[in-house]
């Protein structure tokens, strides 16, 4: 019956959209990391791992790898993945 397969057609949209949100949260949380002195997401920036926060206040310099303000041994250990 209609009622019946309308229903069924939602509940497939719904489960849908939950996997695609799913997805969603999981490639942010692998491509953002807090801001090491303000705490605000910062997006990685292809494979360089020096970070530096978008926020006027902060702009904080740090590195990916370490959670560390950027220093020498980043520079010179693992700039680039
Ligand atoms: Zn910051
Ligand atoms: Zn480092």
């Amino acid at each position: 019956n209609y009622e019946a397969a309308r229903g069924y057609m939602i509940d497939k949209h719904e489960a849908m959209r939950a996997r695609w949100e799913e997805a969603s949260r999981e490639t942010i949380k692998k491509t953002t990391k807090p801001c090491p002195s303000c705490h605000v997401p910062v997006e990685k920036n292809g494979g360089c791992m020096h970070m530096k926060c978008p926020r006027a206040q902060c702009r904080f310099e740090w590195c990916w790898n370490c959670g560390l303000e950027w220093n020498r041994t980043c520079m010179g250990d693992h700039w680039f993945d």
